[in-house]
């Protein structure tokens, strides 16, 4: 009966922009879930009347009237009892030590499956909604997806929390609870078109309002000084402005259970909400203007991506969260073991890039004014308990704030910076570094463009470690944008190359291919992904093999019907599935992979009766909404798209797919789908990438260049399984120092040639003719990223590639290996890592 309601019409309507709603996997029951046999009569009635029980009482809605969004709340707050039960059973001793991860973004994604799948529910609470009449699948795609962050970074962030809680390091996240995340993007007619995402509209199930921990946050303002004794000067900031954090605590559910952290994020509130004196003059709208100031700072998420958002608000939520999660910690040390001066040894703090790097002035701040601890007592507790993680070495997304902004909004944290570079400096004195060149390269303050302070600088020198996020990588930050400090310091920085959580891009992602590797080499390879290694002894075992594949071509086929419905185009399962996902961003280089389309839908009109391998390109990702060449590429792939879909000449070898809106759980339905990966970078410019390897996990092939974390999925997999083209890092930095490499480029590719002059010529634009000319005229006169170097490596790869996909035993050998060989990938690795050579904390 349940059912039937849900599924009027008006009820479905009445769900608004759901899109995302029907972008789940088949859940069919995985043979591996333990729960499905075992789930006895009673687990299974508990947890229907439990459901039931929220329902009626807190959703105030009986099973006749209750929507798939109140089912979804239901069995989200019938899930969340059993993990305070888990929480509460894990005992509540003090952690020697705890972790404290500091991010602007956590893209966490949904969570239902999440927490069902590691408490070892999913069967249990199927059965408990079947017996309702209610289909899990669509509870789950009732879900908000949070996106309360841009991409890889936040997602990182999302997959550490996950894997801490899951082997048992104590932490807590910080982060904002934006009321709006991620925008949601749509097409109109191929243009990219923003429009709010409301993720909160009907509240957030999983989330603990903790009215009791609340922080003051201050803003602008005045310092003064006074001598304290024996010539002692105390300074003293008075905030112009104060702002309200109040936490909101999403508990986090490791694997079967074991342990729960928490992800406390922070809503900004008015002081008074409203101010009394105008109100009782009669100013009712002035006396709330304060209100929709303060309140501001955790309204909405930046979108830009890679790249520094230079505003004021911007700053203002970076100190924000910072200060709030400081306080936060500092009041539960003291409470715990009374002296602040072991804060270092009970609490280690990881700086998500350096969105929050004013915590070293700040906690500063804290220390020297609230604890009045020495200035040296403070600097040996700052810059023994925080680290920081570098994500980025692009000079566009390098943070920078102008000395200005910092003094008129945060003055008492300036001067802290003046003195924190003053010290430093002089240590190069000391040691007789007193040349300008390296006083300015390690200076916090840069001078040559207007007096801003340096964020990686101010972390890196506040920091005891720095890592970077791939090995790649991490040599870069030593050899480039840190070489002067690194110079000064070298145990500092170390690499933790990035992870991703195999709960949610294997187990939940991909329920077809974890079962048959459960029923390959056993249950224990949902414990130890090592285990998935026995699957090398399965790449030519032709039953197995059988199987794989056609778990695949259940995937594709189900990612087939998820296009038609969100593009109206059709796509053939059979073909091979090309797939680019991720932000648009030019050093992706989607129009890389665009150009290449372009040529080869040349060269099949050229040659009509070959045998062309079919392929299906399918993009996805969204664009900074001021980005303006990313978006004109979206645009580009999408009149691509048009003109080769609506070719018959091609119809069968070549379609050409943008997907709207990516997201967590579009990734979660297109990954498992996908036959190859595309990880085209320029080298150098992508830090690790974790796209990478949530498709070589579930199976796809890489193309790639030796970017990030690629290096690394080469060396695991085998350089035989995977297809790597173009010039590496150091083949980059040579190139772009020789002049006019693209117009060498160009002239000495006519297929490449021929590719950008169609594009030119208007003719996938012919109502605009002009409209690619930007595109291709930087290509021709500046190509900062290297398309037209790499092009032609990229075409020869890609026809190798074909020719592949043309022996299905091989593919299927080459698929399977990839994932045999992934277990290195999982942020568990990660963590365990940062855990022991960063953080120095025990596992619980
Ligand atoms: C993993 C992920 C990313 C990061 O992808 P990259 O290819 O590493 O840039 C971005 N967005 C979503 C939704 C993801 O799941």
């Amino acid at each position: 009966m349940g059912v039937s309601r849900a599924e009027r019409p008006s009820d479905r309507s009445r769900q608004g922009r759901g899109q995302d709603r029907h972008v789940l996997q088949p859940r069919e029951a995985p043979a591996w879930s333990a729960p499905a046999r075992t789930a006895s009569g009673d687990a299974v009635a508990d947890m229907r009347e439990a459901i039931l029980a929220k329902l009626a009482y807190v959703i105030g809605k009986s099973p006749t009237t209750a929507r798939e969004r109140d089912w979804f709340a239901a069995t989200a707050l019938a899930l969340r009892d059993r993990v305070v039960d888990a929480c509460m059973g894990a005992g509540r001793t003090v952690p020697n030590k705890r972790v404290y991860y500091l991010s602007l973004e956590f893209l966490i994604g949904r969570l239902l499956s999440d927490a069902m799948n590691n408490l070892g529910l999913v069967e249990t609470t199927r059965a408990a909604l079947a017996e309702l009449g209610i289909d899990l699948g669509t509870v789950e795609g009732a879900e908000p997806d949070a996106a309360l962050g841009n991409g890889g970074l936040g997602r990182l962030a999302a997959c550490f929390m996950e894997s801490m809680a899951s082997i048992g390091i104590p932490a807590i996240g910080y982060g904002i609870r934006y009321d709006h995340g991620l925008f949601r993007q749509s097409l109109e007619d191929g243009w990219q078109r923003e429009t709010p995402e409301t993720w909160l509209a009907e509240g957030n199930p999983w989330e603990f309002v903790r009215p009791e921990a609340t922080y003051t946050v201050g803003f602008g303002g005045h310092v003064t000084m006074s001598a304290v004794s024996e010539g002692v000067i105390r300074r003293q900031w008075h905030p112009a402005e104060t702002v309200r954090a109040v936490a909101h605590d999403v508990p986090v559910v490791g694997w079967r259970g074991a342990h729960v952290n928490t992800l406390r994020l922070w809503k900004a509130e008015a002081e008074a909400p409203v101010d009394l004196g105008q109100f009782n003059g009669g100013d009712h709208v002035g006396a709330v203007s304060s209100r929709s100031r303060a309140e501001a700072i955790s309204r909405v998420l930046y979108p830009s991506d890679s790249s520094m958002a230079g505003q004021e608000l911007r700053l203002r939520q970076e100190y924000f969260f910072t200060s709030a999660s400081l306080q936060d910690l500092l009041r539960r040390h003291v409470a715990e073991r009374g002296d602040v001066r072991s804060l270092h040894d009970h609490a280690a703090i990881q700086l998500n890039d350096t969105h929050p790097a004013i915590a070293v002035p700040e906690l500063m701040r804290l220390l020297l004014e609230d604890h009045q601890l020495s200035w040296e007592d403070a600097w040996h507790v700052t810059s023994n308990t925080l680290h920081y993680t570098n994500h980025t070495l692009l000079p566009e997304a390098l943070e920078t704030w102008p000395v200005e902004l910092m003094e008129r909004l945060l003055p008492r944290h300036m001067q802290i910076i003046y003195l924190i570079n003053w010290m430093h400096l002089e240590e190069q004195g000391k040691v007789g570094r007193h040349d300008a060149a390296h006083l300015a390269a390690v200076s916090l303050i840069d001078e040559s463009h207007g007096r801003r302070v340096r964020m990686g600088h101010l972390a890196f020198h506040g920091a005891r470690r720095v890592n970077g996020v791939s090995a790649l990588h991490t040599e870069l930050m030593r050899s480039t944008v840190f070489r002067d400090l690194h110079a000064l310091e070298p145990e500092k920085i170390v690499n933790k190359t990035n992870g991703i959580t195999f709960r949610r891009w294997f187990h939940n992602a991909n329920p077809g291919l974890t079962t048959l590797a459960v029923e390959a080499v056993g249950a224990r390879v949902l414990d130890d992904p090592e285990a998935l290694r026995g699957l090398e002894a399965f790449a030519t075992d032709a039953s197995f093999v059988a199987r794989y594949a056609a778990m695949r071509g259940a995937r594709k086929e189900a990612l087939a019907q998820i296009v038609a419905d969100r593009t109206g185009i059709d796509i053939d399962p059979s073909a091979l599935f090309d797939v680019q996902v991720k932000r648009i961003h030019e050093y992706k280089r989607q129009l890389l992979n665009v150009i290449e389309t372009v040529a080869l839908y040349q060269a099949i009109k050229a040659e009509p009766h070959r045998d062309w391998t079919p392929r299906v390109k399918i993009f996805g990702g969204k664009a900074a909404p001021s980005y303006t060449q990313a978006k004109l590429i979206i645009k580009l792939a999408c009149d691509v798209a048009k003109a080769v879909n609506d070719d018959p000449e091609v119809a069968g070898r070549l379609k050409v797919v943008f997907m709207p809106n990516y997201s967590v759980s579009l990734a979660e339905a297109i990954i498992p789908a996908a036959d190859l990966s595309e990880q085209i970078s320029t080298a150098g410019m992508e830090a690790s990438g974790t796209g990478n390897m949530k498709f070589a996990l579930n199976g796809a092939l890489t193309v790639g260049t030796l970017d990030g974390a690629n290096i690394e999925i080469r060396q695991h997999v085998g350089p035989e399984n995977i297809f790597i083209f173009g010039l590496d890092a150091a083949g980059v930095q040579a190139r772009m120092a020789t002049p006019n490499y693209a117009r060498d480029a160009i002239w000495a590719s006519p297929r490449l040639a021929a590719a950008l002059d169609m594009i030119a010529s208007g003719r996938f634009s012919p109502e605009e003719p002009n409209r690619f000319r930007p595109l291709v005229d930087d290509l021709r006169h500046r190509d900062q990223y290297l398309l037209t170097v790499d092009f032609d490596d990229y075409w020869r790869v890609q026809r190798e590639i074909d020719a592949a996909w043309n022996d299905p035993a091989g593919w299927w050998r080459m698929a399977i290996l990839n994932t045999a060989r992934m277990a290195w990938f999982s942020s568990d690795r990660s963590m365990r890592e940062y855990a022991e050579e960063i953080w120095r904390v025990k596992l619980g």
